[in-house]
């Protein structure tokens, strides 16, 4: 994708503080960091979502989510962190090939998830649950 922002990146065109170079994903320092230390794993196949990834490569995503975050806790002192994938434009994804945040946090910071927490009608979560499941 000539023009994607994150596929510059991985072709080196330009510059990121790169802390992670496997063959199938990258990891970098956030330029605009949540907290000092935010960090973002991409795949280093251009694809907007999630949808996209190819089989099997669920797997080496995951584990390097447990990795890195482990080590941004100990690079920062964090407390713990947030994992954070906006997938597609409805979910806030504003840089469009697919990338998950590692957000370092502590007690002090000063941001927060917030959202209303909605009400399910008698019987809605039940259906809720088995339309999900079909879908596996
Ligand atoms: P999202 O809203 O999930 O699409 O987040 C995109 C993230 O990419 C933001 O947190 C940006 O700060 C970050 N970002 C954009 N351009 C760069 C860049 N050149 N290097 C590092 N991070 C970037
Ligand atoms: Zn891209």
């Amino acid at each position: 994708m000539e023009s994607c922002i994150f596929c510059k990146i991985i072709k080196g065109e330009i510059p990121a503080a790169k802390v992670y170079d496997g063959s199938k994903f990258i990891a970098f320092l956030d330029i605009s960091p949540a907290n000092k230390g935010h960090t973002l794993i991409i795949p280093k196949r251009h694809y907007v979502s999630l949808e996209e990834m190819p089989d099997g490569d669920g797997k080496e995503f995951g584990e390097l989510q447990v990795k890195l975050g482990k080590a941004v806790m100990k690079a920062t002192n964090a407390e713990g962190f947030n994992l954070l994938l906006n997938n597609g434009k409805a979910a806030g994804q504003e840089v469009m090939h697919a990338h998950i945040h590692i957000q370092p946090r502590f007690s002090s910071d000063d941001f927060h998830y917030k959202w209303t927490h909605k009400k399910y009608d008698d019987g809605e979560m039940q259906r809720m649950q088995e339309k999900i499941k079909q879908f596996l």
